[in-house]
């Protein structure tokens, strides 16, 4: 098929044109969450711009294998294999087993991904699944002389490289060889300050819950090994895309490349796929700093999950996204203003094919422009205030939130139902009861929120707070 999706690649810092090894297939990998707390917003950003990244791609015609991984063993609260293990931490805080604790996130982690209409990878796969390929991967290593035993770990030796930091410029390379990176202590076994762990049998954790028997004593596999052999398992040995936000670049990525190309003996990935951190004012947002913000807590404090997704959507990912509760209430107003004036669209007349056409390649074109989503959404409202008919809009719509996934016409719809059958008289009033509680609960006074409902309810009026904003109906 005819290549015209160009995207930026963090391995040679250039938008290219994406030309799969395989034509009209992409082999896609994503590194899944560590599961051993909920996701924060700001890692299910890199999700949502990977699911628009994968939608797009099948938008545009090709055929889509994603893979994923869920980080059950293995990742120590370094990156760079030091401090406690993660899983081990969750298990302790939570006094539950390491495998509970683990089926718990995944689950939370999927279901956040339901409410932000994240599609489910192809293939999923648990890393304590795989721990037979690990162990051959290692065994490789070994035998072509790119990993050591020491102190009873298994290490890669960054050494027998030609070049390890293949994402940095010549200027980064130095500054990485000779800097110390604050949250890395000294492990006195490794050969060269990069070398990182393939497999742990004695470590700090003698309590380590999962261990496996391998030839290299009873332990269990390093973290970054499990991408290598979970992407190779379900894709091969020539990958597409592989993808992640850019705090996976170093060392994670960087370290998968170097074991499995060393191991493959040939190049692995074509194309780095990297979205950027989502900030507030003082700078990036994670687990371990000010508020802990999850899609739960964004619900309970009553946005739309989806709001969180447009807001996503409407920036580039490769930007860093400033956040604040401010630009969400925006972004609130935004979606029900968009959802309002397609609800008022009516499903009439004949498809015009001409204009249907013209507006879908506007649209695959921004989006083949390194995925440029901001972009994309604005001919939704160039189309609205074109001079053509309302089916051909309502057409177009459906076609583009194939790839949005805002729930655009679900939305409209009950929009629609909520406002119909009700005179005049009684929607003016319900509307303006309904507008005092929205301003009750941004002020934090949900007592008066609660009796507004409760002054509702005593007239037989439903309500509902929704995806759009809060509908309501005459009870039975
Ligand atoms: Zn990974």
């Amino acid at each position: 098929m005819e290549n015209n999706f160009h995207i930026y690649n963090t391995l040679t810092r250039n938008v290219e044109t994406l030309i799969p090894n395989e034509d009209g297939k992409i082999g896609m990998y994503t590194c899944g969450p560590t599961v051993y707390h909920f996701a924060h917003i700001g890692n299910l950003r890199s999700y949502i711009m990977e699911d628009v990244l994968e939608k797009a791609l099948r938008y545009i015609g090709y055929d889509v294998k994603r893979v994923m991984n869920i980080t059950d063993v293995g990742h120590l609260s370094s990156d760079a294999d030091t401090g406690e293990d993660k899983m081990l931490k969750g298990a302790k805080r939570e006094h539950k087993t390491v495998m509970e604790v683990a089926q718990f996130y995944t689950d939370a982690f999927f279901s956040d991904c339901r409410d932000l209409n994240i599609k489910r990878p192809d293939v999923v796969e648990p890393a304590t699944n795989c721990i037979p390929e690990f162990i051959h991967m290692i065994q490789v290593l070994l035998e072509k002389g790119y990993a050591y035993q020491a102190g009873g770990n298994v290490y890669f030796d960054t050494s027998k490289l030609e070049d390890y930091f293949v994402f940095s410029s010549a200027v980064e390379k130095e500054q990485l060889q000779v800097g110390v990176r604050d949250d890395v202590e000294e492990d006195a076994n490794k050969k060269n300050k990069n070398d990182f762990v393939l497999w742990f049998t004695k470590s700090k954790f003698e309590d380590q819950a999962l261990k496996w028997e391998s030839p290299f004593g009873v332990g269990y596999p390093g973290w970054h090994i499990e991408c290598s052999c979970i992407s190779m398992k379900h894709l091969g040995e020539y990958m597409d895309i592989h993808c992640g936000g850019v705090d996976n670049i170093f060392p994670h990525h960087t370290n998968e490349i170097a074991q499995s190309e060393a191991y493959l003996g040939h190049k692995w990935c074509s194309y780095w796929f990297h979205v950027h951190h989502l900030n507030d004012k003082s700078g990036k947002m994670s687990k371990s700093k000010g508020d802990f913000l999850t899609v739960s807590l964004l619900k309970e404090k009553g946005y739309d999950p989806l709001v969180y997704r447009l807001f996503c959507l409407q920036s580039h990912y490769r930007k860093p996204l400033e956040f604040s509760y401010e630009v969400l209430d925006n972004m609130a107003t935004a979606y029900e203003k968009l959802v309002k004036r397609i609800a008022e669209l009516k499903d009439d007349g004949e498809l015009d094919e001409a204009a249907f056409a013209e507006h879908k390649a506007q649209f695959e074109r921004h989006l083949c422009n390194d995925l440029n989503t901001s972009m994309a959404i604005t001919v939704i409202y160039d189309l609205l205030k074109a001079d053509i008919n309302d089916k051909t809009k309502l057409a177009l719509i459906a076609d583009f939130d194939r790839v949005l996934s805002l729930d655009l016409l679900a939305a409209a719809e009950r929009m629609n139902a909520s406002a119909a059958g009700a005179d005049p008289e009684l929607k003016a009033y319900v509307e303006r009861k309904l507008a005092e509680r929205a301003a009750a609960k941004k002020e934090k006074d949900f007592a008066k929120a609660d009796a507004i409902r409760a002054e509702l309810s005593e007239k037989g009026i439903v309500i509902k707070d929704t995806r759009e904003g809060t509908v309501w109906e005459m009870g039975e």
